[in-house]
């Protein structure tokens, strides 16, 4: 590995810089991907791909060259040339300086005669031969015509300090240097097999390809690797998981679960009582549970987690239920409070919130084995929470926990099982790459007699007077807004804004605030008295997104609605409809174009989260939908789930060739795939273990 220094120009302080986007070696570099290219060829056929923009360049002769100062002080510098076509100019705008001549390199460099090479943006969409200038190269610079100009050219991601012409110098410089020996560590075959670029050619291919072609070869082959390796790690972790044998059995007592059941005031549904079943059967059978309860908005996965907590107890074992947020885990305690009345099973809560003194006497229980049920929120993830014997751990909403929260929370227990709750929906070959190690239940199908929610667009007026009607029928509305304060940047309304006018304009009904800065006594206390039916109007941020559970809410008003995702919509909408009135959804847009409008669009039309969560892949992406990219579960450089889908098909299909014939990847011809994986997966995130 060699430093990043040992490359012309970058000095501790440009090192500093790199050291910010991750890259601290030149082989960091050349494995820095460009975010997309730019196309500075002339004339060039250009057929069009979407991650290759058309950029406007001249070549051209200058003819003469004009110096200009304008009244705000500027001085700008005009370039007039002959081309190929016809002619040009490019205007070089500079703040005037006294007594220094700003314009002196350029006054050498663009003299009458010599042949240009200019770049920058067009005056006018319609002239693009009329540009403000950027960058400019001299004709004869063989090398600026390597990496500038004249080409595809690569733009990077950048941080404060480092330029666009920059960055591709150090890459290029980065790609002379270690490029050629970019090491192959595909299997010997397979590269060929599937049309794959070699890796030193992609390598080089990938930053400065020659043409279009070559550029697409080159994406594929990372593209490929990136999911290849990924798939393999899942695989592999998938058989470690389940190569031991849990310490413990279990025994269908019914004592907990029989009063349980009468308890509960319904019965379950065909599809929570199949997704009973087969956790059950996991928790069961020998080796651990990995599974992930798929299931929409309101579908009920609270009691099915809830069975599975208590055949854990009825059999001595502790549970830990782990939620995103204080506001849920609080709201699920009170839940849990209800629905295990006269069972007899010992609850805790568990949160920031706790006091020391409390905090104190919960995590001795816990450790003596007095407490079967901890709830809570992130805390319960710290290494003062020790079990006596845990044997099962759910999270609720996992798209707010990471792989590495996952693990902790296991090895807090003996071969725990594990259970993960999530809303969101995830097609299943997604599922496959992306969390390859659990096995899956949906369910499919929500309680009965739950009416759709009719959700609409509306205006501020028609949305408030919805509000009013509700709130005199003795019902409860939710008003949400996107930020806690104005900030100048964003059209954007606030909560603390709007609370105040909201207060006169409901004059009369008691309306509160919520939001997630709010001091953590006062937000118990607001959604308690929200429960109990004592606001009429919650004014609130995204925080009362997940979980809240108040049947008596029969409308959601959603202000600058554009802002939201579409799963953040979903989980707000799906805060009413839980109880016996019809409810409603009102989507209020400051403005509807691109992707919000789609969004807007596509919730008025399904009210199903998994026809939504097709449409949102579609409108942005799988890493943001799964809400993985922020929690680092997979550092996916170049590829994309659901763009990529065929190159990931690919990529499965290989996986599980190598694995039949070489389980441990232990055979010669994959000594250096075992490595790079060991590298990425086992070294860095410890996801799997190739020791
Ligand atoms: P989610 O899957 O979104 O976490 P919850 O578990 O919060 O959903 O359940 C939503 C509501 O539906 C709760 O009030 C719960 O008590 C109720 N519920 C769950 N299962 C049933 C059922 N089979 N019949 C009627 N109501 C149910
Ligand atoms: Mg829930």
């Amino acid at each position: 590995m060699t430093s990043i220094q040992h490359l012309k120009g970058v000095g501790p302080k440009r090192a500093e810089m790199f050291a910010r986007l991750g890259v601290a070696t030149v082989e960091d570099l050349l494995f820095y991907f460009p975010r997309k290219w730019e196309d500075r060829r002339l004339g060039a056929k250009k057929e069009p791909l979407p991650f290759v923009e058309d950029a406007p360049v001249i070549r051209g002769r200058v003819k003469k060259v004009r110096d200009m100062y304008t009244a705000s002080g500027l001085r700008i510098f005009k370039v007039f040339l002959e081309t190929a076509g016809g002619e040009a100019e490019a205007s070089f705008f500079k703040r005037h300086t006294p007594r220094f001549d700003v314009f002196a390199p350029l006054r050498k460099d663009l003299a009458p005669e010599r042949t240009v090479w200019i770049t920058g943006t067009p005056e006018d969409p319609l002239f693009l031969s009329r540009l403000r200038a950027d960058e400019y190269y001299p004709d004869d610079d063989a090398r600026a015509l390597k990496m500038h100009v004249g080409r595809l050219v690569p733009v990077y991601p950048l941080t404060e300090g480092l330029t666009p012409k920059f960055m591709r110098e150090a890459v290029f410089a980065a790609v002379e240097a270690a490029a050629a020996e970019a090491p192959e560590f595909l299997p010997p075959g397979l590269p060929a097999r599937r049309r794959l670029l070699a890796r030193d050619l992609a390598a080089r291919a990938i930053h400065f390809p020659e043409n279009n072609f070559e550029l697409v070869q080159a994406r594929r082959r990372f593209i490929y690797e990136e999911l290849l390796l990924l798939a393999l790690a899942w695989a592999i972790k998938r058989r470690q998981t389940r190569s031991v044998n849990k310490s413990f059995g279990y025994e269908l007592k019914k004592n907990l679960l029989t009063p349980f059941r009468e308890n509960l005031g319904f019965s379950f549904t065909a599809a929570q009582a199949h997704a009973i079943k087969e956790i059950f059967a996991d928790m069961q059978a020998p080796t651990p549970m990995a599974r992930l309860l798929e299931g929409d908005v309101g579908s009920g996965k609270t009691v099915v987690a809830l069975s599975a907590m208590l055949l854990a107890a009825e059999n001595g074992g502790q549970c830990v239920f782990a939620a995103p947020t204080e506001i849920l885990a609080e709201q699920h305690f009170l839940t849990f409070e209800r629905f295990l009345k006269g069972v007899n099973v010992r609850c805790a809560l568990l949160t920031g919130r706790v006091a020391a003194v409390r905090k104190k006497e919960i995590l001795e229980k816990l450790a003596a084995g007095e407490i079967d049920i901890l709830l809570g929120t992130h805390s319960v993830l710290g290494p003062e929470v020790k079990f006596k014997s845990l044997r099962l751990a759910v999270i609720d909403e996992q798209h707010r926990f990471g792989v590495r929260q996952r693990a902790a929370l296991r090895a807090k227990g003996d071969r725990a099982d594990m259970l993960i709750m999530t809303a969101t929906p995830i097609p299943r070959t997604l599922l496959l790459a992306l969390y390859g190690d659990l096995d899956l239940s949906a369910i499919r199908e929500l309680p009965p007699g739950r009416l759709p929610v009719k959700t609409a667009e509306a205006t501020e007026e028609i949305a408030f007077n919805a509000a009013a009607d509700e709130a005199a029928k003795g019902r409860q509305v939710y008003i949400v807004y996107p930020v806690i304060e104005e900030t100048q940047a964003a059209d954007m309304k606030s909560v603390k804004t709007e609370f105040e006018r909201l207060k006169v304009f409901f004059k009369g009904r008691r309306v509160e605030m919520l939001h997630g800065r709010l001091p953590g006594a006062l937000k118990k206390k607001v959604m308690e008295e929200f429960s109990a039916g004592k606001i009429d109007i919650l004014v609130a941020t995204q925080v009362i997104e997940v979980g809240i559970d108040v049947p008596n809410a029969t409308l959601m008003v959603i202000n600058n609605a554009e802002r939201f995702g579409l799963a953040s919509l979903h989980q707000l909408r799906g805060r009413v409809g839980r109880g016996r009135w019809d409810s409603r959804c009102l989507l209020v847009a400051q403005s509807r174009t691109g992707d919000g409008a789609e969004r807007l669009r596509a919730m008025t039309q399904c009210s199903s989260g998994f026809e939504l969560s097709e449409k949102d892949i579609y409108i942005r992406g799988a890493g943001e939908i799964l809400g993985v990219r922020q929690h680092g579960d997979m550092d996916l450089k170049i590829a994309d789930m659901s763009r990529d889908a065929e190159v990931l098909a690919e990529a499965l299909e290989d996986r599980d060739a190598l694995l039949a014939a070489d389980p441990g990847l232990a055979r010669p011809e994959n000594f250096r795939l075992r490595r790079k994986l060991r590298d990425l997966y086992a070294a860095k995130w410890n996801l799997i273990d190739l020791s």
